[in-house]
């Protein structure tokens, strides 16, 4: 999960990482309100998007006066930014910036360990930098068992050049930094700009934070910074009920159990979809072992509310969870489904009790079940009456 900039500073400030005061505002007039509480001096005010390059597409400005600030947060309210329409401002004490750092720790699943970045020359053109001058963005490999001590801080400071004036005090930061990745179980934590301000302190201007879901548990705190407005309203649903549910553009919608059968469920019927004007799969929905009848119907229930979906196709693999009962469980599903079942089903059946699974789809002749034998067949099927029903 990403966090926004706001919520990455107050994770920042939990931490102890030299921040300024910022404020949240979703009109102009709350923005003129922050400014006036931040002590009506310079502000800055940001859009709170999570995308980066905010700064080159005008949705971070400056602003001396309260009033002023109304007015940059009117301007930037309702800015298309790379797809994301801005809601939400963070007002933020304005900073004289005198020098602008970089300074990033993510992990590096290729060599099984972080990865700290850092480099003097940070702000707006960092990825240009890393690309036409790749030296002068340091790369230190953070060993996972020892993280970012003393020691490894003062490596990555002398590793980016940093003068010795200032170096003592950015590695503290960084070590602060460590503190916030390793503490919130994040996966990647990124500073661009760290700055040196003009009375000589070392800041964190911007904050981009990703944290590791599969630590969550952990971290029940976590859950109030999810952004359940912006989540896909299935993807929600599918949450609440423990599905591991993703929305995809296409029109067959695909429900299986286990992640590498759903994944080549996907390929197969975007395969067989390119001899059916090019239907393409509309989720990934997988229902994991335990396929009983509510969980399926959960399943099922999703996928049909997606108004994209124009037929569905139903891949299992009987194993501990038999095909028997697989199918008992779609025939219940739709039974507790009603009249929402309304888009033709196909279902591809395999594994252990094969043949009493089929007999008792066979038997239960639902108007909108077809059976497949096999994998392609049923693909092919599902991709044909998609297209049929577009
Ligand atoms: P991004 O473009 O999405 O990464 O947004 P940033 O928060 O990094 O802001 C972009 C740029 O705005 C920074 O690189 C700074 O140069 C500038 N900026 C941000 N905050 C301040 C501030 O408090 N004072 C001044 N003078 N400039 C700022
Ligand atoms: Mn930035």
């Amino acid at each position: 999960m990403d966090l926004y900039e706001y919520q990455a500073r107050d994770v920042f400030e939990k931490h102890g990482v030299p921040v300024l005061g910022g404020i949240v505002a979703r009109t102009p007039e709350e923005a003129r309100a922050a400014a006036e509480r931040l002590g009506g001096g310079t502000v800055v005010v940001k859009a709170q998007v999570k995308t980066g390059g905010r700064g080159k597409a005008g949705g971070v400005k400056l602003a001396h006066s309260p009033e002023e600030a109304a007015q940059r947060a009117e301007e930037i309210l309702g800015l298309d930014i790379k797809g994301h329409v801005v809601r939400t401002l963070m007002v933020a004490q304005g900073a004289k910036i005198a020098e602008e750092y970089y300074f990033s720790v993510l992990l590096d699943r290729a060599e099984r360990r972080y990865l700290a970045m850092a480099s003097v020359e940070g702000g707006m053109e960092i990825e240009q930098l890393a690309v036409e001058r790749p030296e002068a963005l340091a790369r230190v490999a953070v060993d996972p068992l020892v993280g970012i001590d003393e020691a490894k801080a003062q490596e990555i400071v002398a590793a980016a050049g940093f003068a010795a004036d200032v170096a003592p005090q950015v590695a503290d930061v960084i070590q602060k930094l460590w503190g916030v990745y390793k503490n919130e179980d994040a996966t990647l934590v990124e500073v661009n700009p760290l700055v040196r301000t003009e009375d000589g302190r070392i800041v964190a201007l911007d904050g981009k934070v990703t944290l590791d879901a599969n630590a969550d548990f952990r971290h029940p705190d976590h859950a109030e910074l999810e952004d359940a407005a912006a989540a896909d309203p299935l993807e929600a649903r599918a949450k609440e009920a423990d599905l591991n549910y993703v929305k995809l553009d296409g029109s067959v919608g695909i429900i299986g159990n286990g992640a590498g059968l759903v994944m080549s469920t996907l390929d197969v019927v975007a395969y067989a979809g390119e001899a059916h004007g090019g239907v393409r799969p509309a989720n990934f929905l997988d229902i994991g072992g335990g396929a009983s009848a509510e969980v399926m119907a959960a399943g099922l229930d999703i996928i049909l509310s997606d108004p994209q979906v124009k037929a569905v196709f139903v891949n299992v693999f009987g194993g501990i969870t038999a095909c028997d009962a697989v199918a008992t469980g779609i025939v219940k599903a739709l039974e507790i489904l009603g009249d929402h079942a309304t888009k033709p089903l196909v279902v591809r059946l395999d594994g252990n009790n094969v043949v009493e699974g089929r007999r008792i789809l066979a038997e239960a002749a639902h108007p909108l079940v077809t059976l497949a034998d096999t994998m392609d067949g049923g693909a092919d099927k599902a991709a044909e009456l998609a297209h049929a029903a577009a």
